[in-house]
């Protein structure tokens, strides 16, 4: 690697992926210039497609009215289905362990409801460091619920001392210590803070050997890391579709529930679309759940919001994830390489060098935090989101990143650290 704007456009033009950025909106600066988007773990960059897929709904909709759901070009009723196998092949699970359906915060609670069962002996929770809000707000919701402290039952994972890294010692002494009083793990895959990418297998049979259910939170690894949910044997997982995934604001999450539990007799909270297809329409009083991670499903979806995700999960399909990841790591390799040659101690990269614990997110941790920093970077036509109190995230996505983007956001970087 060099730092010359020469060797980005020479690594363009070797990049197998580079005609997938063709396929997306690129925002545009007021002068028109392509925007260096950063931020596509926040809200993925909309495919050219999606505005096709989503008419195609509409217009069945608009000539078939209810007839839709048999009749349109992808009949409604089983609309969920297409998308199916693209999805459980980006999390690496069997098609009969995934469902999209609602979004991800109610999902973490339905997934509550199955798979965190506390007991007077045992209803600790461990979870994320920093974790994302909402997640905190599910688990000490559910804490309380359930009628226990969310003081005693909340464990939070923390990292080593001077550094913002949660080591795997760290996770196996507190399970050494606490995991006969802890019901459930509930992590991420990739913490969206710091950008930690987790062992899913390791903490996973760990977690199994004392005896807790564990789930993650892949809002952060969906899409951007190599997940494989049915070989790791998480008990469970839920994701957003709107970050990695480039489905649309507020897009549907997807879910994943091990085979092992699909005939088990777990508490759940019943919907109609999650009773066996042959009998839903008979509208029978008793509920006879689809024995795959369907059976967990409430309602009857928004078409339109699935029509966006297929246009993306059609797209991921034809990259594939092993290319993207193979790129990731070689963008965000060089993201580091370029930003570490600026030589600033104003910025620290807290996320860990290790391609195999991270994904593409790199997150700047200012040393004297000054926001006047990501407002210079905001003008100068880039998009990447500043964490309070003192992170910057950027996250270039190979599916539509160019290496020439790293190039230039560093460029401006290194020119606001002068003159901030
Ligand atoms: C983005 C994100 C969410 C957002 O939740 P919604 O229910 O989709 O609004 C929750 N948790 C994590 C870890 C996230 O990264």
């Amino acid at each position: 690697m060099d730092t010359s704007l020469q060797y980005a456009l020479d690594q363009d033009q070797k990049d197998v992926l580079h005609a997938f950025r063709d396929k997306f909106h690129i925002p545009k600066t007021s002068s028109g210039q392509d925007i260096i988007y950063l931020c596509g773990n926040s809200l993925g960059l909309m495919p050219k497609s999606t505005s096709n897929y989503v008419n195609q709904e509409l217009e069945d909709w608009k000539n078939l009215g209810v007839e839709g759901h048999f009749h349109a070009k992808n009949s409604w009723m089983p609309y969920h289905e297409f998308l199916t196998d693209n999805m459980a092949h980006i999390v690496g699970a069997k098609p009969e362990e995934v469902v999209v359906m609602n979004s991800l915060t109610a999902n973490l609670h339905f997934l509550m409801v199955s798979f965190y069962r506390p007991t007077p002996k045992r209803y600790k929770i461990l979870f994320d460091y920093s974790p994302f809000p909402s997640d905190r707000y599910a688990i000490e919701s559910q804490i309380r619920f359930h009628g226990f402290d969310p003081q005693v039952g909340m464990i939070e994972l923390a990292p080593d001392a001077g550094s913002e890294i949660v080591s795997m010692t760290h996770i196996h002494n507190i399970l050494e210590q606490q995991g006969d009083d802890i019901a459930l793990i509930l992590i991420g895959g990739v913490n969206y803070y710091t950008g930690q990418a987790y062992d899913i297998k390791t903490i996973t049979s760990m977690g199994h050997a004392k005896g807790c259910v564990v789930g993650f939170d892949l809002a952060h690894a969906t899409g951007n890391l190599l997940l494989r949910l049915h070989d790791d044997g998480p008990d469970f997982a839920a994701w957003c579709s709107y970050k990695y995934l480039n489905s649309g604001p507020g897009s549907l999450s997807g879910c994943f529930i091990h085979e092992r539990h699909h005939q088990a007799d777990l508490p759940r909270f019943a919907g109609w679309w999650g009773n066996d297809k042959k009998t839903r329409f008979l509208m029978r009083d008793q509920f006879v759940p689809i024995p795959t991670a369907e059976g967990w499903q409430l309602s009857n979806p928004p078409i339109l919001s699935m029509a966006a995700i297929k246009a993306s999960l059609d797209l991921f399909a034809e990259a594939g994830m092993d290319r993207l990841r193979k790129k990731s790591e070689q963008l965000t390799a060089y993201l580091e390489f370029l930003v570490s040659q600026n030589g600033s101690s104003a910025l620290t990269i807290i996320t860990p060098s290790d391609p195999n614990q991270r994904g593409c997110q790199l997150s700047l941790q200012m040393t004297n935090p000054d926001k006047r920093l990501h407002e210079y970077l905001t003008v100068h036509g880039i998009i990447a989101d500043w964490r309070e109190p003192d992170v910057i995230r950027v996250a270039p996505v190979p599916l539509y990143s160019s290496f020439e983007d790293v190039w230039r956001f560093n460029t401006i970087l290194a020119d606001g650290l002068n003159q901030i």
